[in-house]
């Protein structure tokens, strides 16, 4: 069951993205606290949480190591094994045991690296022109380490918050999400999520933030094999009745179909912030859209535009064929991969009961790939939208925060599936160009370790009270 979502959202956000004049001065970091952050940054790099090596549950045990260290109870913190690697809780006991904890999370595991392509090793967490480099330094041992560091910091200051903080790590997020979806069902009882793999700020070309983004959604991902079966015979016997060609039929309706374009609260949200920072056409049409959402010419541009069209509704695409066994056979089956990017709050179901209509061919066989995952997108809730506000004021005041919606996939779905409403708020502040999560020589830029801690410590104290 979904909780009752807040509809506060507009009015929230036209008031959070104003121009805050009097901003707090923002904390400094303890020397201390900010040196153990990058301490446990380059352990955390040191650990090759790759799938199948099995290093998951020894990341875990030091970073419950670290955590008791710094004053957190040992029976406050589970280490669950899963196959090869595990799950870790950490709870932050708060002074009222009724009120719903706060669920901050991340993912231990990271995508391979293979030594042998690096510059440097990607185990090795190497300092070099203001990044500290390795896999993972990014994506998502920074948001671990950070969110450990910021809890470090609260205890150190003997902060006791009314709600319970939970930190919550994951062990497979790049893979299948399956301790996502163990721990997800064990949290489902939180107020929200607090994701650090997601959003964060984009720094321009002199260096200073342009915006914040705000992950509030994920549109679902799912695979539609449509395929075509045929008796096949000799290819010196053409008939018309051949899969290939129907399939090749199937694949054109499906490329002349539009899903019906759709907004929502978060998706206007976006346009709206991000309109008066876009310059040109598309920030004309930007600004138009958010303030009506049916206007043809707005979303003529911008559906015209690969990175944004996934904003305005659901989207499918043929991405792999496969069809025929000889070359001189008639095919036997033909088939294509359709992915398709769902809108939050659409079902599955009804995307592919559309497929069938649009392939519109009953010999055509249409099936659904895999256990898909539907999330509603979060609300924009005041409470959180004003916290955020107030964080990110303390590191780049006045900084324009634009709610967004992604492909997906973090393990935030997990949490939105079981109704609880969850935020990407990576305190990552990066130049595009220096982005290389997933890829070689991943790196994160020094300059925003103390921000981070800033951030958190903010965001927590917030929204624990
Ligand atoms: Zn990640």
């Amino acid at each position: 069951m979904h909780p009752i979502r807040t509809r506060a959202g507009l009015g929230a956000i036209a008031s959070c993205l104003a121009l805050t004049a009097a901003a707090a001065t923002a904390p400094s970091v303890p020397a201390d606290i900010s040196a153990r952050l990058r301490e446990i940054h380059a352990r955390s790099i040191s650990f090759q949480t790759v799938e199948g090596q099995g290093q998951v549950p020894a990341y875990a045990a030091y970073l419950a190591g670290v955590l008791t260290e710094g004053g957190f109870q040992p029976a406050d913190i589970t280490i669950t094994p899963f196959g090869e690697t595990a799950f870790m809780v950490a709870r932050y006991r708060g002074k009222d045991p009724d009120a719903k904890p706060i669920v901050i999370g991340g993912h231990m595991d990271v995508v391979s690296a293979f030594k042998a392509d690096w510059q440097r090793d990607p185990f090795t967490a190497v300092v070099e022109d203001g990044f500290v480099f390795g896999r993972g330094s990014s994506d998502n041992k920074f948001g671990v380490s950070t969110m450990v560091a910021a809890l470090l910091w609260l205890k150190a200051e003997g902060y006791k918050p009314r709600r319970d903080i939970v930190l919550a790590l994951s062990g497979d997020e790049e893979t299948i999400q399956a301790t996502t979806a163990v721990m997800a069902e064990q949290l489902k009882n939180a107020e929200l999520l607090l994701n650090s793999d997601a959003g964060g700020a984009t720094l321009g070309d002199d260096g200073k933030p342009i915006v914040y983004g705000m992950q509030a959604a994920e549109k679902t991902y799912v695979d539609f094999d449509i395929g075509f079966t045929n008796p096949g015979g000799h290819s010196s016997r053409p008939s018309p009745d051949n899969a290939i060609y129907h399939l090749a039929r199937a694949i054109d309706h499906i490329a002349a179909f539009s899903f019906p374009r759709q907004s929502s609260e978060l998706t206007r949200a976006y346009f709206r912030a991000a309109g008066p920072i876009t310059p040109g056409e598309t920030g004309a049409a930007m600004r138009r859209y958010a303030e009506d959402p049916t206007d043809a010419g707005a979303i003529a541009v911008l559906s015209s535009q690969p990175e944004h069209v996934g904003q305005l509704g659901t989207t499918c695409v043929a991405t792999m064929l496969q069809g025929g066994h000889a070359r001189n056979a008639l095919p036997q089956s033909a088939k294509v991969n359709v992915n398709c990017r769902v809108f939050p709050g659409v079902t599955i179901e009804s995307v592919k009961e559309t497929l069938v209509q649009v392939v519109d061919d009953p010999r055509a066989l249409v099936t659904t790939l895999g256990k898909p995952v539907p999330s509603d997108a979060s609300p924009l809730r005041d409470d959180v939208m004003k916290a955020l506000r107030r964080a990110i004021d303390l590191r780049a005041p006045g900084l324009p925060i634009v709610p967004s919606m992604s492909a997906g996939a973090t393990d935030s779905l997990y949490f939105r599936n079981l109704g609880v409403p969850s935020y990407g708020v990576s305190g990552i502040f990066m130049h595009p160009k220096d982005q290389f999560a997933h890829g070689l020589n991943e790196r994160v830029p020094i300059a925003s370790f103390d921000g981070a801690l800033i951030q958190w410590r903010s965001l927590l104290k917030d929204l624990s009270r």
